[in-house]
């Protein structure tokens, strides 16, 4: 009884340990510069081809520069420029082939190699184009897409700068900002040719974090729970926290193939994505009214926190979630 006893005491004082230290390093001050910038009107709804983007990645690989990221293997800089020609077949529609063909698109890469297994890699993504300029409402035709997903964006840097500071990653951690998700995924689709699958052991993807889930603040849920024993993991990282993931609460909404992780699930990786997007009552989804000003700065600060200590047993390489069942396509 003892023994247990002075087991779980340490295992408490562990938790609380990194919780202090999440909690000193990742800022709600900062978490809200951040996700402001990306979803001011400057920005003009971060639309994929247009000035806009461009703006929001300058300001991405700015943050990963000043955090001290490197760049990915092969790579000078930040920007991972999409060839058209590994997509595969392209879209019919409009005059997208011809834009995909002529306009460089680019996700925004930043790596802190890892200190002991360098040769797996841990994915911390979210998608940093939204819908750009839109039909009026209101007199306001820019989507700003706070929510969706600059909120997530902000957590992938926010995380980048935990990390770097913490310093002690045993695995490589890559966080991908990914040009393109609302027109068909292919940031994602070119990323997940790019890095090898196999060497690939977990994909935090997070995407709409701006608001309290249908559970109520400090809670999110995971995309494709049951599919890996990733959620798992970060539950059992959050007990003895006020924070608490749950599953996917939305099943015939198909959440897990309709976001960024879904290219390198297919492929096995446990690649899943965080939300707490009630997406069944969200009427500001997908409209010019996804502003700063809807957002739930304390919440997004939470969540990013959350995931920040779920994550660490992956990071440090001692726990490694099961593989996902492969789809082949
Ligand atoms: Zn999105």
């Amino acid at each position: 009884m003892k023994k247990i006893f002075a087991i779980t005491f340490l295992l408490s004082v562990s938790v609380c340990g990194y919780a202090q230290k999440v909690d000193k390093l990742i800022k709600e001050k900062d978490v809200k510069r951040i996700i402001e910038t990306l979803s001011a009107d400057d920005m003009q709804g971060r639309g994929t081809f247009t000035p806009g983007i461009e703006k929001a990645a300058l300001f991405i690989e700015d943050e990963f520069k000043h955090i001290g990221l490197q760049p990915l293997e092969g790579l000078s800089g930040f920007r991972q420029v999409v060839d058209p020609k590994a997509l595969g077949p392209l879209p019919t529609r409009g005059n997208m082939a011809e834009k995909l063909t002529n306009i460089p698109l680019f996700n925004v890469v930043g790596v802190l190699p890892g200190k002991s297994k360098p040769d797996e890699y841990v994915i911390f993504s979210a998608h940093y184009d939204h819908l750009g300029i839109v039909k009026a409402m209101d007199g306001d035709s820019i989507a700003n897409g706070a929510d969706d997903d600059a909120s997530g964006t902000t957590a992938v840097i926010a995380l980048a700068k935990y990390f770097k500071e913490t310093d002690n990653n045993a695995r490589t951690l890559i966080f991908v900002a990914f040009t393109a998700e609302e027109i068909g995924g292919y940031g994602a689709r070119y990323f997940s040719k790019m890095v090898n699958p196999d060497k690939t052991v977990a994909m935090f993807n997070i995407e709409m974090i701006g608001k309290a889930s249908k559970f109520g603040e400090n809670s999110a849920f995971i995309t494709g729970f049951e599919r890996s024993d990733f959620g798992p993991i970060l539950q059992k990282n959050l007990e003895g926290t006020d924070f608490k993931f749950y599953p996917d609460p939305y099943p015939t909404q198909n959440l897990f193939y309709r976001s960024d992780n879904a290219t390198l699930a297919r492929l096995g990786v446990p690649a899943h994505t965080i939300s707490t997007d009630q997406i069944d009552i969200d009427k500001l989804y997908h409209t010019v009214k996804d502003e700063f000003g809807s957002l739930d700065v304390k919440n997004i600060t939470a969540t990013i926190k959350a995931i920040a200590l779920s994550s660490r047993g992956i990071v440090a390489g001692t726990e490694t979630p099961a593989r996902v069942a492969k789809l082949e396509r």
